[in-house]
């Protein structure tokens, strides 16, 4: 079975190629062709990236519509020194990443009219992902016919979290007009809780867990029995942890405070999403390395964003863990969390009254998918690669299997 996954952004576009058998390998396999776009409108351009095997191709051309772009890149899947395939139709399926699905979609989806006018009808709550999200699965029906599509949503893992989780306490009215914590990446946060299971050959359902996501943005999850049961996250990706351009939580009478000052909604936007976490206290830039650079060279603001991102980062995860009433796994990924020796460090010490305890020298060489927590350690510590896109492609898989079982089962 060929799957292809999009994961399509407001900047960016990658796709993915997997080809997954009659079963599901037991680790996750890289795929076999990778691309990505990358348009630049001060340039007037789009950078392409596509990888196959050992080819490499690399272009940068003037900007033109999304769909020709897009089309030329998933033709080089059969056509030119990157091709895979011998023709289109052997695309089984494809895979979307969607931001918001609300409430609606514990699970993922095929796509079809009614899915795509829920995921339309959402992007009041997610402008900057869903209609692009949704202009990627118009664009590959274009493209590709009538190649069935899948919607896995990023708001999927969490839907189910406990009233008291997802409830903001405000009136009443905003539950019943959906004003509630939806919570994000659980595409990601899902896929590392079951990878915990698998790497320390236990039940999902017997761990307590919490994943850090961390990257440019950054979110928290408590795992139990297999469910999200909270996050930092909430009705928008602006809630929680401090993140590279994002505040996290504030004070909201600080947002009343500017817009009595005269601030209008648009620019009160734009400063809490781009102009403030560590790029904003900084001055400097969202790139940790960057900080920690600057904090070494003895930049005071640089010091105060390195320490603020860690403090918040601290005081919501003790949050989360208390909820669980303990802690079983502590899992670290993405850009951060994957490659900050340091941040992983700090935020154990700081457990240590758990009697979490890592190994100092394997948390600063440690590989993908390994546990660095010593053999005395009351909690497990895990740095996982996440694997978003092969998480999706898994679950079109799924889906397809299933649908190939009641098939052969009808009458
Ligand atoms: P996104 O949320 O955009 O998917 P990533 O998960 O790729 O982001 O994480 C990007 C961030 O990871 C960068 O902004 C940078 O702060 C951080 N990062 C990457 N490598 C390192 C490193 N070696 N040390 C510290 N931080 C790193």
């Amino acid at each position: 079975m060929y799957i292809l996954v999009l994961n399509a952004g407001s900047s960016s576009h990658k796709l993915g190629l997997y080809t997954i058998g009659n079963r599901l390998p037991a680790e996750p396999p890289a795929p076999i062709w990778e691309a990505q776009l990358n348009w630049h409108p001060q340039t007037n351009t789009v950078e392409i990236a596509i990888e196959s095997g050992n080819q490499t191709q690399t272009d940068c051309r003037p900007i033109t519509e999304r769909k020709d772009s897009l089309s030329s890149v998933i033709e080089t899947l059969w056509t030119g020194p990157t091709a895979v395939l011998s023709h289109a139709g052997q695309i089984d399926v494809v895979g979307h990443r969607v931001v918001h699905g609300g409430t609606d979609y514990p699970h993922s989806t095929w796509v079809t009219p009614a899915v795509k006018a829920d995921i339309d009808r959402l992007s009041a709550w997610a402008p900057l992902h869903n209609p692009i999200n949704l202009e990627g699965i118009t664009l590959i029906e274009q493209i590709l016919d009538n190649v069935p599509q899948v919607a896995v949503f990023d708001t999927a893992f969490h839907s189910q979290m406990p009233a008291v989780a997802a409830t903001y306490p405000g009136p009443y009215r905003w539950v019943e007009s959906g004003i509630r914590r939806y919570g994000f990446h659980g595409i990601s946060h899902q896929y590392c809780a079951h990878r915990a299971a698998q790497i320390l050959q236990r039940p999902l359902s017997s761990l307590r867990l919490v994943v850090c996501h961390l990257g440019n943005g950054g979110s928290l999850t408590a795992i139990r029995q297999g469910r999200s049961v909270d996050t930092t996250m909430g009705f928008t990706p602006l809630d929680g942890l401090m993140m590279g351009t994002r505040s996290g939580s504030v004070d909201p009478g600080i947002l009343l405070h500017l817009m009595r000052q005269g601030h209008s909604a648009q620019e009160i936007d734009h400063t809490l999403n781009q102009e403030s976490g560590l790029k904003g206290i900084s001055g400097l830039s969202n790139d940790l390395r960057d900080i920690r650079q600057a904090m070494t060279d003895g930049n005071p603001r640089a010091g105060l964003a390195y320490n603020l991102y860690l403090y918040r980062l601290k005081s919501c995860l003790g949050s989360l863990i208390v909820t669980l009433s303990g802690l079983d796994v502590l899992v670290f990924t993405a850009g951060i969390g994957e490659n900050s020796p340091d941040i992983r460090q700090a935020v154990c010490e700081n457990l240590a009254f758990l009697g979490l305890q890592i190994d100092l020298v394997h948390n600063r060489q440690v590989s993908a998918d390994e546990d660095i927590a010593t053999p005395a350690s009351t909690i497990r510590v895990l740095v996982i690669h996440t694997q978003e896109d092969w998480a999706i492609a898994r679950d079109c898989w799924q889906l397809l299997s299933d649908q190939h079982t009641i098939e052969a089962t009808k009458p």
